[in-house]
């Protein structure tokens, strides 16, 4: 397919360079340039400006949050203004639901179509293409994606076709690791103080009873306080909270550990936590117990 991907960050870089590899023609843009270079030497295009990613068949989206996803779709020569008749913007940012659904609608107001993808997996899934995609969006759209979702990704799981489904459960699912996060942080911050080691402790318990890779990757991540370089930075970690507690309010749905959450990566940020990946909330426990430096 003729491509265009906007967003080369510590996802979007891997992501894109999947889409060179797989034979599609991508056309690569990235509000800092420089980050284009080993895209271009795999085989892409830069765009010289956001329109020039918006020529093909689809355009993918991979950036920080809402506004950035909002500044290239509804800004000065922007996705909605460029993007052909018919033509898919796929967004794969985890963004909020009500963002989501006002993109759906731009979208086929412009005679655009429009699916959220977001997806499941840190920088060296998205690298190696094993990412987990969560799909919404009408089934039409959603099958002339299958390309792109299939090189991104080891599986896709269409979910509704409502876009903004596929962000409410991305957003659900970020909120489950955080909280595996936090309770990791203080189991291990108890076993820690009591002098036991943190490595054997891990084992045990991936061993036995807790032996999701979420466990594992975060155990490893804790037991080592290894939060950088930050594969997923705790400014984006803190953004899922607030958008899973904005989703909660709307639908009424009181969610008292999201808003411990919240209270959690506010404390890591106030510490200087901003260039630390989003697991650094498992290291406040340790912190609180006197067992670890601030
Ligand atoms: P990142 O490394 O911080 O990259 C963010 C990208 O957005 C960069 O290309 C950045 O451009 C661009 N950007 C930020 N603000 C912008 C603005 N105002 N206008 C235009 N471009 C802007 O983030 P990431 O880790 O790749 O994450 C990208 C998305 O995937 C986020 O929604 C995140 O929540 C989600 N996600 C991340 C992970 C993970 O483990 N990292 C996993 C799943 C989903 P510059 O290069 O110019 O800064």
């Amino acid at each position: 397919m003729r491509l265009g991907f906007i967003g080369l960050g510590h996802m979007g870089s891997g992501m894109a360079s999947n889409l060179v590899k797989a034979g599609h023609e991508v056309t690569v843009y990235n509000r800092t340039p420089d980050k284009t270079a080993p895209l271009v030497a795999l085989g892409a295009t830069a765009a010289r400006q956001l329109a020039d990613a918006c020529r093909g068949d689809a355009v993918i989206t991979m950036l920080a949050d809402d506004a950035a996803v909002e500044g290239v779709v509804f800004g000065d020569g922007g996705i909605l203004t460029r993007l052909a008749s018919g033509a898919i913007h796929i967004s794969c940012s985890t963004i909020s639901v009500e963002l989501s659904r006002r993109l759906a609608q731009a979208h086929a107001h412009a005679s655009q179509r429009y699916i959220a993808a977001p997806v499941f997996g840190r920088p060296d899934v998205a690298a190696a293409a094993k990412l987990f995609v969560v799909a919404g969006g009408a089934p039409d759209a959603v099958e002339s994606a299958r390309p792109v979702l299939d090189a991104i990704g080891q599986r896709t799981f269409v979910m509704s076709a409502q876009p903004e489904a596929a962000n409410l459960i991305k957003l659900s699912g970020n909120f489950l690791i955080a909280t595996v996060i936090e309770s990791l942080g203080e189991a291990m911050a108890l076993a820690g103080k009591a002098g036991i080691d943190l490595q054997a402790y891990l084992d045990l318990l991936t061993s036995t009873l807790f032996t999701a890779p979420v466990y594992r990757t975060y155990g490893a991540l804790i037991a080592e306080r290894r939060f950088e370089p930050p594969g997923f930075a705790a400014p984006l970690g803190h953004k899922d909270i607030r958008l899973t507690l904005a989703a909660a309010e709307e639908l009424r749905v009181p969610m008292p550990l999201a808003s411990l959450l919240r209270d959690r990566f506010l404390t890591l940020l106030a510490h200087g936590g901003e260039n630390l990946d989003w697991s650094a909330i498992g290291g406040l426990a340790a912190q609180d117990a006197g067992a670890a430096p601030r």
